[in-house]
């Protein structure tokens, strides 16, 4: 979800602007008067951004602590119904990753070099937030959730019988092996760079559903290196009305 901004003319019309149009001037398609645009934190204010100076993660805690939208109770997945469950999801962030000198070197060898890798500290920050679900995306949820874990399961154990195969293989025609292994090989490298390319964030399947909500993308985007655990799901009770 990318954000979108805009301004009325003085003759009501709502005109589209992007953040980089921030302090211009637009002319309006209807009245042809110039319109004026402000500055862009002011536009991120007016899309609704109550906190336009703060990181993405930032917002997001803020409007968790306040119960304010994307979390005052409406479902991320289809943003109409009343959410009645939540999910919860924790977010870790690496912080910082420094290196300590003093001591815990070791060692590494690689062929004929010796390489020292410091001992890293690294620094996580964790928040968590719940991804909110109305009766009916709950349920789609929980079935793609189910999904993600049979094709997990399917992949171990097709890895399992793979690797007995070939090892029963092996025993009864050891001349096959250098060829086969090579092509095996080189098939398993291209699998696991695919792999690797979409693991390395998180599962896609989360991530459909995480991107929902407001600020989320954005903060995935500005975070090199970041874990995310997905809970248990609990009932969820809107926060009472006081008229
Ligand atoms: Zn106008
Ligand atoms: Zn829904």
């Amino acid at each position: 979800m990318t954000e979108k901004y805009f301004v009325e003319c003085g003759c009501g019309i709502k005109l589209r602007v992007e953040l980089f149009e921030a302090g211009t001037t637009k002319l309006c398609p209807s009245c042809k008067s110039e319109v004026k645009v402000p500055s862009s934190t002011k536009l991120k204010e007016l899309s609704g951004d109550k906190y336009p100076l703060l990181r993405p993660i930032e917002k997001i805690q803020q409007a968790l602590s306040n119960r304010e939208p994307p979390f005052d109770g409406q479902c991320h997945g289809c943003d109409v119904e009343q959410a009645t469950y939540q999910v919860p999801v924790t977010l870790s962030m690496m912080v910082e990753r420094s290196v300590n000198d003093e001591g815990g070197l070791r060692p590494t060898v690689t062929g004929n070099i010796l390489l020292y890798t410091g001992a890293a500290e690294e620094l996580w920050q964790s928040t968590t937030l719940p991804l909110l679900l109305c009766p009916r995306c709950h349920l789609r949820f929980q079935a793609a959730n189910f999904r993600a874990k049979i094709y997990r399961l399917i992949k171990t154990f097709s890895l399992l019988v793979l690797g007995s195969a070939f090892l029963c293989f092996a025993y009864f025609y050891t001349e096959l092996i250098a060829a086969l292994a090579g092509v095996i090989s080189l098939i398993g490298a291209i699998a696991w760079m695919i792999q690797f390319r979409h693991t390395k964030k998180l599962d896609p399947f989360v991530n459909e559903w995480l991107c929902q909500i407001r600020w989320v993308p954005e903060a995935l985007a500005a975070e090199d290196e970041f874990q995310l655990s997905v809970g248990e799901s609990s009932l969820f009770t809107p926060r009472e009305v006081t008229a």
